[in-house]
């Protein structure tokens, strides 16, 4: 071993035999680096292993005596695995002590051994000792070569490629960005003697005999070693892994891990992970990432595949953040964390990096949002200024004065349309506050100047409601005043309003188009059909998407080139928690709506354990007898249409049949065509039907005022989010509404989630808890843009947050165009980040 990794490995036992007080060097382990980096440089030590105890000793001031522990010991196995790959020399000087075989464990002598795990190096074999590491074919003009196909990689042709490809992994970075799903802590190395039943730990030692032995079914076969190091033997079983006998050699060291288990009084392990002591330990002695596999891959060919390109390719990764940031931000290098994500030396180190990676995510978020408001602000756009006579007559024509919270949001949206700005903003109201008038109005705004609006909602008995709505509140007169004056005039002519989706006649909707191209329809309300069909406006000002999460970026993105820089208007009845807004919808101006109108009873929610879902039954049956309508909701089975369909269609017939003879039910799911959906959808809400059955397509922002009862079986299927949602569809009229969720078992630790559903009405609260029990991906769905690259960061975790928004708050400002050279490779992070042409969240 070369002197300065000698030295080090004297300094750290020092270290540890003084309880890790940080004084085994005068002035601490890190004022150790200053001498010996030079040394170990001059000592030909790899760059990489010099990196990472340069790293680890940096902090190790402030680590707990805990923490400190692990980091040497973590070390110490790093060290010892550099000097395997470098030398084959000292394999034939290991020595073990010949020992009795099993059960004698408790008898031999323990003495030679000291804890704590990794520091017993000399009771334990020398970490061998390997045969010259696999090396990669060097690879010129990086750095683009991250982009190289993953059959650049000795040992992978086209059949291994076809495999990694159902993972996702196409190129080597994906191969970098392809992270463990858990770690296995098998860093813990003891003797043999030491071992306790139940622990997960590492031994190593030598293979003494190896047999094989059917079982008694006769189809099963169990391999079994016996394995002996210096302090005693332990019996080790595979349970039909043939292959491991044959790969077991007697006398040769392996190191085992796993967990310490029983049979018949003695500890033995049971199928542990194992790996010849002469390898690089990858699956054993250390902490062991744990992939996420497809067929035809295994975890140890995963790990050892991964290992070459973490440990050759990711030292050479460019890192995007400028150095200033890392700096600021108190962070490690990219190569450093990506080889950490996946060969971690401690949980420290771990976290460490994780943290790194996060926080590489909402950076590039953070900045990519921030380009877009300025570029967003950098545009002109049209001014409408507004009356305050035109609108208070408009007010007076309603047939209910404003929310405060509905004047509030008015302001905003007013003073974004006399700005000479585009307006950007989100307005976010939960279910039933209202948010469709606040539309209706600023349509009002702008077309009383002649201009053009685009309303866009997800599904077309959606659109067709607001169609009906704004007809009524735009085309209707308005309500007869007391004093006897005239009604209000309304703003649009009936022919001014039009409906466009999927349904709509060819002919009609061709007049749609000529109309919008002529200028002379003034607002059109439809699906993507609006964006799907060749449609053209004449003066286009104003777009507003309903329920926008439901769409992608693209196709927002596309009804707003159809006009000049138009006002844009978003609507979502998801509440999002000010950490998620703060990142995702940063470049939007955000009006929140957090006042329900008048008159509304909360809605009354029980949990219902399922043997009393007659309960609920006989609610329905009294409500429905009473002149309302009840929801059943069924939710996603295993992912997959069909059977989701299933379940609906199957539960639709047993009730019809068994539960509820003399009603007529509806039945609504995803494998409907489009218009079979709204057709049962009118159906229902015209009370033909007087039960919907559904899958949670229902979902979305139907108006049904006359439904009274929302029962959802198998509840805990469901975010709480989504569940607040469905909640929203009752409780629209006068009558007391109810909502009973049944979940799949009694359990009432697995129920304890859907209590809070009882407790409280907030859609922020339900939000916020949502989002900690299930992530930002489930969420808000994936389509939001940028929002499927966040990998790592934690929405939840406001600290990462606020300290990468701050940071890219400060780099923008310093160079906000990204022109400075040295801020090149964040350019191209953030275009491959963003994906082409996808700058726009809004
Ligand atoms: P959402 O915000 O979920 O889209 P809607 O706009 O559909 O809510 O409104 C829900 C219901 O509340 C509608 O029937 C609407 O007519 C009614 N509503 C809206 N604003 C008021 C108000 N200020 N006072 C009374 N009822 C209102
Ligand atoms: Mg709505």
């Amino acid at each position: 071993m070369k002197p300065s990794l000698q030295k080090l490995q004297k300094i750290f036992k020092l270290e540890a035999e003084r309880g890790y007080d940080n004084h085994a060097v005068m002035g601490g382990l890190d004022r150790l680096l200053d001498h010996w980096v030079p040394e170990a440089r001059a000592d030909n030590i790899s760059e990489e292993l010099i990196q990472i105890i340069e790293n680890r000793l940096h902090d190790y001031p402030r680590l707990s005596p805990a923490s400190r522990a692990e980091t040497l010991e973590g070390l110490l196995r790093r060290i010892q695995r550099s000097q395997a790959a470098i030398s084959t020399d000292e394999f034939a000087e290991v020595e073990l002590e010949q020992v009795d075989v099993a059960g004698e464990t408790a008898e031999s002598d323990d003495t030679a051994v000291s804890e704590p795990g990794g520091l017993f190096t000399e009771s334990t074999p020398e970490t061998p000792i390997s045969p010259a590491p696999t090396v990669i074919k060097p690879w010129k003009g990086e750095p683009a070569a991250l982009d190289a196909a993953v059959t650049v990689l000795p040992g992978i042709g086209p059949r291994h490629a076809q495999t990694l490809a159902r993972l996702g992994i196409h190129t080597l970075r994906d191969m970098l960005y392809y992270f463990p799903r858990r770690y296995d802590d098998y860093s813990r190395l003891k003797p043999i003697n030491r071992l306790q039943y139940g622990e997960e730990v590492t031994v190593i030692g030598i293979v003494q005999n190896v047999s094989v032995r059917p079982l008694r079914s006769g189809q099963a076969q169990l391999v079994e070693a016996v394995v002996a190091d210096g302090s005693g033997a332990l019996r080790v079983t595979w349970f039909n892994q043939l292959w491991v006998s044959k790969r077991l050699q007697p006398g040769h060291p392996i190191s085992l891990s796993g967990k310490i288990d029983q049979y018949m009084g003695r500890l033995v392990m049971n199928s542990p992970e194992w790996e010849p002591l002469e390898q690089q330990q990858l699956s054993t002695n250390r902490i062991v990432p744990v992939y996420p596999l497809t067929a035809q891959i295994t975890q140890r060919w995963l790990r050892r595949t991964m290992n070459q390109v973490v440990t050759y390719w990711g030292p050479r990764v460019q890192d995007p953040l400028p150095e200033e940031v890392i700096r600021s931000a108190e962070l490690i290098g990219l190569s450093n964390a990506l080889l950490q994500m996946h060969f971690p030396d401690s949980w420290d180190a771990l976290n460490t990096a994780r943290q790194r990676l996060a926080f590489d995510e909402i950076f590039l978020l953070q900045i990519g949002v921030l380009r877009q408001k300025r570029a967003w602000q950098e545009r002109t756009a049209h001014v409408f200024e507004t009356d305050e006579d035109w609108l208070g007559t408009q007010l007076g024509r309603l047939p209910f004065p404003l929310t405060g919270a509905q004047h509030k949001a008015l302001i905003d949206i007013r003073q974004d349309l006399a700005s000479g700005r585009p307006m950007n903003r989100l307005l976010q109201g939960d279910v039933g506050s209202g948010k469709t008038i606040v539309a209706a109005l600023a349509v009002g705004i702008v077309i009383k100047e002649g201009s053009q609006a685009a309303i866009m909602a997800p599904t077309s008995i959606l659109a067709e409601q607001h169609y009906k709505n704004l007809q009524q509140v735009l085309a209707t007169l308005g309500v007869q005043p007391e004093d006897g004056s005239e009604p209000v005039p309304p703003i649009l002519q009936d022919w001014e309003i039009r409906l466009m989706i999927g349904a709509t006649p060819e002919a009609e909707k061709s007049e749609i188009r000529r109309g919008l191209a002529e200028g002379w329809i003034k607002l059109v309300i439809g699906t993507h059909a609006l964006i799907e069909d060749p449609v053209q406006f004449s003066n286009l000002q104003l777009v507003i998407v309903d329920e926008q999460h439901r769409f992608g970026v693209d196709q927002r993105a596309a009804l707003r080139s159809k006009g000049e820089n138009p006002h844009l208007l978003v609507m979502t009845a998801t509440p999002i928690p000010r950490s998620l807004a703060l990142t995702v919808y940063g470049d939007l101006d955000l009006t929140v709506m957090d006042e329900m109108p008048p008159g509304r009873q909360p809605v009354s929610t029980h949990v219902l354990p399922p043997r009393e879902r007659e309960r609920a039954y006989n609610l329905i049956r009294n409500q429905v007898q009473a002149g309302r309508q009840a929801f059943i909701i069924y939710p996603l089975v295993e992912e997959s249409e069909k059977s989701e369909a299933m379940a609906a269609v199957e539960d639709h017939a047993r009730l019809q049949a068994d539960v509820f003879p003399s009603l007529s039910l509806g039945l609504l799911h995803g494998r409907l065509r489009p218009e079979e959906k709204d057709d049962v959808m009118r159906r229902f809400r015209d009370g033909e039907y007087q039960i919907l059955v559904s899958t949670s397509v229902v979902e979305v922002g139907v108006d049904v005022p006359n439904a009274t009862v929302m029962l959802i079986e198998s509840a805990n299927r469901f975010g709480l989010a989504q569940l607040h949602q469905f909640r929203g569809r009752v409780g629209r009229g006068a009558e007391q509404s109810y909502c009973l969720l049944i979940p799949e078992t009694p359990d009432a630790v697995e129920n304890e989630r859907l209590q809070v559903m009882v407790e409280t009405n907030d859609g922020f609260i339900l939000a916020e808890r949502d989002l900690e029990q299930r992530g930002p991906g489930q969420f808000l769905g994936t389509r939001q843009s940028g929002f499927a690259e966040l990998q790592l960061a934690n929405l939840t975790d406001v600290r990462l947050i606020e300290k990468a928004r701050r940071q890219a708050q400060a780099f923008f400002e310093n160079d906000p165009g990204l022109e400075d050279p040295r801020h090149q490779p964040l350019l191209t992070a953030l275009r491959r980040f963003w994906g082409d042409g996808k700058g726009d969240i809004s």
